[in-house]
């Protein structure tokens, strides 16, 4: 349905995390708000968020976690190669412990607060994962009488004299377009992890990547900012969700829950390239933007499982905390199930052979039996002098059947393409604002990152998403006081 009004304070484009947030918060400031969402459900990739970042949060108090936020600082600067803007690192470091009190105050509950893999203790857990946390926000908006719009799509920003002066949206259920007026407008789309042309401009391994998001991140932001002159930013940096199982005929959802996903991309056991070649420290996996970068620099990648490790695994527990999955038990109970069930499915993904010499053939792999004897004397000495991967995840292969997983590369999401100022306006070439247009969350985000996502520190995109909404609307509610 088309919004009620034909004239706004304010029209945020997309309700996910971001577009959220600043709903509420305009609220909170009686701005007289339109939401439009092009899908038919609210949260976007939100609803899969795991938890938030924050320093100096309630409950960072309340566990007694202090975080020094010019170490933390310096450190996500060196982690970006100083490609992140240090002023707005900074804001978002001193805001993201009251956005996570603010989002408390909203009803919005976190069960925990703490590390995720080697990082800094940032990531605050919501309970009842992200999918609770933006029905609380939009329950809010909408109580507040925050007007939204389903099924309504953004398609141009309109713009008189230089200021931004309406927006073009278009009924995605009878394609009819209408213009609403509007000196306002926040661009809140998720970013551009759903649009393979954009993802190519920032990787040429586009074939090998699979997003596990909710498909609607396609870029609309960022090339409606460019459309309406904003600055074409970096392409930003493309959250790399560590190794995925390669599978071109089915969605990558259908993995997310997987064991075998899970103990072939989390476990640390071998991984070899084309040539049956070990490439790196398979616990790199540590960090899922490094892993996924690490895979990346190979044509091929394959995890080698041997029946050992495949029982193991089944009925002992796991050699290595699952870091990076929607599932973490402590055994993976399923896992030959799933591999009997995708062998007699003839998935490609999956190959089965009773010698690792059979195995390295069927997959041409010329140096894989070589590559297992001396993986097995490195296994044997505990002490991994090629790559330098902890002792304890150095687990023998030699017991057949053996198995290779094919690995591609999941992604979450992806970053920037706007530059904004520290009150997240869009900014043009010349580093000036575009009166009235503002960017949130992932849109805004690849001012925070370099090459590769700041990992580092977990949760910081939906920390940035919540921060970023709010920093938008407060000033819009500044400019207008004054
Ligand atoms: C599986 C998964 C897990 C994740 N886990 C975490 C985590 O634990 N911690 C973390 O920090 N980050 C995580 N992320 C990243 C996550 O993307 C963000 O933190 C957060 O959702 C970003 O908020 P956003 O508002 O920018 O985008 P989204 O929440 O995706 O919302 C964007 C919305 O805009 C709408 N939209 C797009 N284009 C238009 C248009 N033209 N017109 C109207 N509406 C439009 C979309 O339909 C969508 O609803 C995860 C991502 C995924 C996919």
């Amino acid at each position: 349905m088309f919004p009620k009004q034909t004239k706004y304070d304010l029209v945020i484009v997309g309700a996910g995390l971001s577009g959220l947030a600043a709903a509420v918060t305009a609220a909170e400031n009686s701005l007289d708000t339109l939401v439009i969402e092009k899908g038919r459900s609210i949260g976007g990739d939100g609803n899969y968020v795991e938890g938030a970042m924050g320093v100096d949060s309630y409950l960072q108090k309340q566990a007694g976690i202090t975080i020094d936020k010019t170490e933390l600082l310096q450190d996500e600067l060196n982690y970006s190669h100083y490609e992140a803007s240090a002023p707005h690192l900074k804001k978002l470091i001193d805001n993201s412990g009251p956005t996570i009190d603010w989002l408390h105050e909203q009803g919005v509950e976190f069960s925990k607060v703490g590390v995720q893999g080697k990082s800094w203790p940032t990531i605050h857990t919501f309970t009842g994962g992200g999918h609770a946390a933006v029905q609380t926000l939009y329950q809010k908006a909408v109580d507040a009488n925050i007007e939204f719009a389903m099924s309504i799509k953004a398609d141009q920003i309109l713009q008189k004299n230089g200021h931004v002066a309406g927006l073009s949206v278009q009924n995605q259920a009878t394609g009819q377009f209408r213009d609403i007026e509007t000196a306002n407008i926040l661009l809140a789309t998720g970013g551009y992890v759903d649009n393979p042309e954009l993802v190519k401009l920032r990787t040429p391994f586009s074939d090998r990547l699979f997003a596990v998001s909710d498909g609607k991140s396609t870029g609309d932001g960022m090339q409606m900012a460019w459309k309406a002159g904003a600055e074409h930013y970096q392409i930003g940096a493309i959250q790399y969700g560590g190794g995925a199982i390669y599978d071109k005929q089915n969605p990558p959802f259908t993995h997310m829950a997987s064991q075998l996903a899970a103990a072939a991309t989390q476990e640390a056991i071998l991984w070899v390239n084309e040539r049956g070649e070990r490439f790196v420290n398979e616990d790199v996996n540590d960090n899922m933007c490094h892993a996924g970068s690490a895979i990346l620099t190979q044509s091929r990648t394959f995890s080698i499982l041997d029946q050992g490790t495949v029982d193991h695994l089944t009925n002992q527990g796991l050699y290595k905390e699952i870091g990076n999955s929607p599932v973490s038990p402590d055994k993976l109970d399923q896992l030959k199930v799933e591999i009997d069930r995708d062998l007699n499915a003839h998935r490609k993904y999956l190959t089965k052979a009773d010698t690792v010499e059979q195995l390295a053939e069927m997959l041409n792999l010329p140096d894989l039996a070589e590559t297992v004897q001396r993986y097995n004397s490195l296994v044997n000495n505990q002490a991994d002098t090629d790559f330098g991967k902890d002792k304890q995840y150095l687990t023998p292969l030699k017991q057949g059947p053996y198995y290779a997983v094919e690995l591609g590369v999941g992604m979450a999401c992806a970053l920037g393409g706007i530059r904004v100022n520290n009150d997240n306006e869009v900014l043009n070439d010349h580093g000036y604002p575009l009166t009235g247009l503002y960017a949130a969350g992932n849109d805004a985000a690849g001012m925070l990152v370099g090459d590769t996502y700041a990992v580092t520190l977990p949760g910081s995109t939906a920390g940035y998403a919540t921060f970023s909404g709010r920093n938008a609307v407060l000033t819009i509610t500044k400019r207008r006081g004054s």
